[in-house]
């Protein structure tokens, strides 16, 4: 027996008790975990900075964040989940019909580097708080945070391992795949979600993708521009670009696309570190593609990038069709385009074969409100980046190939359950259809009942 299978199969034990529990006394043990990890933020900060590279402060407001959705899991696990009536309708009149939303036993949760802590909880602490147990694959470049984690889990919450960890690259990702656990939560790139589709079709396995992305920003000629350009280096910049849905497209309009661009220019400063040792050549292919085909670049260029560290880089007017503009690049770059209105700027935005996130600047925030809904993404901020990246009680998830299906939210914890339907009879059915020896009488009035509800 491998090491993933003899953990699967731990897990499956302990899913049985954790899955036994009430949804009290489960909540009790994950603010436990919870209060290990706040207690001890600046040790688990300062591991994912080494391994990550980012700075230490932004580390911890990655813990910040992921404790603020592991609170929120915690506590409305059982208000969402729980068995609770819903109406039984006409033709079941005579029932009871209740609805409880049940674990599902193990969840095997794939996670990415970038966001070590944050990305691979939104899984982790909806699945748990569900009353599933998990064995959480970290990513390879970030093994020590996802151990830390685990280690954390068994701290706070001694005796059966409800949470655990195994280590390794994506053989051991295939390998829990495999292994036969009750649902997959993926994060990572669209090619390796392909991979572990395939893999979840041959055993049936259930699959949640959490995708990358070609977020769009949209700016209005009416927006403040300074609000916007702020938000644009900090969405594009930020965490060297390795976020998922950060900021990598600018739709300005053109009446105020030059008062933009040297606005987001003034504030593209800053040389960072890049996580992995293949992310360079990525970013500089792009950013040489950019200004290959006549984007210009107003920032940096592809000297800006060297093989371990990446400055801004700003470019503009690049064509839609390069790789700058239609694959997700996660390094600090940005491409500016202008358009000659926002609803140009939507069909843009939503040419995409990505669709995870995307924000839009406007004084007219209700309007900026309406134009979300013509987006195809699964969020979007108003004047604002990543707006709903704090907000647990928002679902979170893209469409396209930034994956399917929800983490974060009701929706989140639902993911990780099976609705289960009971109905309880209460007394005998006055028009009893459900019977071998049915009355042609009770049939005929029952049909005169339906025309009259349904075809008039
Ligand atoms: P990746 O696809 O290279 O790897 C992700 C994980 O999958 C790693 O743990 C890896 O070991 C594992 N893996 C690799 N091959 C596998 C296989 N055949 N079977 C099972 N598992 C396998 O992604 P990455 O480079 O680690 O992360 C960056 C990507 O993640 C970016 O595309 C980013 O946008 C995306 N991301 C998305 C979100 C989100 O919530 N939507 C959050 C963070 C990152």
């Amino acid at each position: 027996m491998t090491e993933v299978q003899a953990t699967v199969e731990k897990a499956r034990s302990a899913a049985r008790w954790w899955g036994g529990l009430s949804y009290n006394e489960r909540r009790s043990r994950l603010l436990a975990w919870k209060r290990h990890i706040a207690r001890h933020i600046g040790e688990l900060a300062a591991l994912v900075a080494e391994e990550t590279g980012k700075p230490q402060d932004d580390a911890a407001l990655e813990v910040m964040l992921a404790v603020e959705h592991l609170d929120w899991a915690a506590r409305n696990a059982g208000k969402v989940l729980g068995r609770h009536r819903v109406p039984s309708g006409m033709l079941a009149a005579n029932h009871v019909a209740t609805l409880e939303y049940l674990p599902l036993g193990v969840i095997g949760v794939i996670g990415p580097w970038n966001y070590p802590v944050y990305t691979p909880l939104g899984s982790v602490s909806y699945a748990l708080a569900a009353g599933n147990a998990v064995v959480f694959k970290p990513s390879e470049h970030t093994p020590r945070t996802g151990a830390w984690l685990a280690d954390a889990w068994a701290t706070a919450v001694p005796g059966e391992p409800v949470l655990q960890a195994v280590l390794g690259d994506g053989a051991v990702g295939a390998e829990l795949t495999w292994s036969g656990v009750d649902k997959i939560a993926f994060t990572g790139s669209a090619a390796t979600a392909r991979k572990v589709m395939a893999t979840c079709a041959e055993t049936l396995t259930p699959l949640v993708v959490e995708g990358g992305g070609k977020d769009a920003m949209i700016v209005a000629a009416d927006a403040d521009l300074d609000a916007a350009a702020r938000a644009a280096a900090f969405g594009g910049f930020g965490n060297a670009g390795q976020t998922c849905a950060g900021v990598e497209r600018v739709y300005v309009e053109r009446s105020v696309y030059p008062e933009f661009l040297g606005k987001l220019s003034a504030l593209a400063v800053g040389e960072q570190t890049m996580t992995t040792p293949e992310q360079p050549a990525i970013v500089r292919a792009h950013v040489e593609d950019a200004v290959s085909r006549g984007g210009r670049a107003v920032v940096g260029g592809p000297s800006s990038i060297t093989a371990s560290t990446v400055a801004p880089v700003v470019l503009a007017e690049v064509p839609e069709d390069s790789i700058a503009v239609t694959e997700e690049t996660f390094g600090p770059t940005l491409v500016v385009n202008p358009v000659d209105s926002v609803d140009e700027a939507v069909q843009l935005t939503n040419a995409s074969k990505y669709g995870l996130a995307a924000s839009i600047f406007s004084k007219d925030s209700h309007g900026a409100t309406r134009i979300a809904r013509k987006l195809r993404t699964g969020a979007a901020s108003v004047n604002a980046v990543l707006g709903f990246a704090g907000v647990p009680s928002l679902p979170f998830g893209g469409v396209g190939d930034s994956g399917f299906g929800r983490i974060h939210g009701a929706d989140g914890l639902r993911e990780f359950s099976r609705a289960q339907a009971v109905t309880r009879q209460r007394f005998a059915a006055p028009m009893d259809l459900m019977r071998l020896d049915r009355d042609p009488k009770v049939m005929q009035r029952a049909l005169r009942l339906f025309h009259f509800r349904h075809g008039r």
